[in-house]
């Protein structure tokens, strides 16, 4: 699904690398979790994924099923299926959620050349979901994010995830400030979005996230790179011993 070699990213305007030749491969149907510490890279790597501003790929190569990511702007790769939930959902004052969410649905069912979903069954589908991620009526009527609480928030992120269907979904530290049921019920929203057909990348500080999200693969992010890879077990050791240990037994 997602295929990323040897990739080097700095910042546009200033002389630093922050990716140092990274390589991962991320399986339809499989979820793979990266940690690692501050400052590793680990939110870079998800906006170049995304096409964010600011970074240039200096070397490497970045793909989705097989498409170069990096040659298109945002909305292409979000039409490709790429999504990317943020730490910091954005508020946009004056727009309401649903209309949001049917505007951006559609412009994606258009970039690919698909039929826009009528009125009546965009509504089904919003309301069927929303109820699994026990989002209100009201919350789908006010305007995006705005007035939500943190955990709120994240829930229509992953509400948003769930419209649009991505390939490839990416979430950045999405279990930062949620108390314990609202990352459950964030959890539990990407295990129903588990599917053949669709990967993950989970980025978190925290195992915690991950006992409710299983992952397939854990990696972790030192410096711009992946320096160690294994399974749920990794996850387990960073939260017993902290990164120190891992660090020095790969440097
Ligand atoms: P992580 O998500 O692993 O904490 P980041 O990708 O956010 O790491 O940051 C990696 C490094 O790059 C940090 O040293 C950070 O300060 C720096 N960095 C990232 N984006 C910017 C930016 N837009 N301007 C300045 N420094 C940045
Ligand atoms: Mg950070
Ligand atoms: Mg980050």
């Amino acid at each position: 699904m997602l295929e990323i070699k040897n990739l080097h990213v700095k910042l546009e305007d200033e002389d630093k690398q922050i990716l140092k030749g990274l390589d991962l491969t991320v399986e339809a149907g499989k979820v793979h979790a990266i940690m690692g510490p501050n400052g590793s890279g680990k939110s870079t790597l998800s906006y170049v994924l995304s096409g964010r501003d600011g970074y240039e790929v200096t070397e490497g190569s970045a793909t989705l099923a097989g498409e170069d990511l990096l040659e298109l702007d945002p909305e292409e790769r979000a039409a490709l299926g790429v999504f990317l939930a943020f730490q910091y959902p954005v508020e946009i004052p004056g727009v309401g959620n649903m209309t949001f969410l049917r505007t951006a649905v559609n412009s994606q069912r258009k970039a690919r050349g698909e039929e826009e979903l009528s009125a009546a069954d965009f509504l089904k589908s919003i309301r069927a979901k929303a109820k699994e991620l026990k989002i209100d009526a009201d919350m789908l009527k006010r305007p995006v994010n705005v007035g939500f609480s943190g955990g709120e928030k994240k829930r229509n992120e992953i509400l948003q995830m769930a419209m649009l269907e991505p390939k490839m979904c990416i979430l950045d530290e999405t279990d930062s400030g949620l108390d314990v049921d609202a990352m459950k019920l964030v959890a539990e929203g990407v295990n129903a979005l588990r599917d053949e057909g669709r990967g993950f990348l989970v980025i978190t500080h925290y195992q915690r996230l991950l006992d409710h999200i299983k992952p397939d693969v854990v990696h972790i992010l030192a410096d711009g790179k992946i320096v160690k890879t294994g399974g749920p077990e990794l996850a387990m050791e960073v939260e017993n011993n902290g990164y120190a240990g891992i660090l020095a037994e790969v440097s």
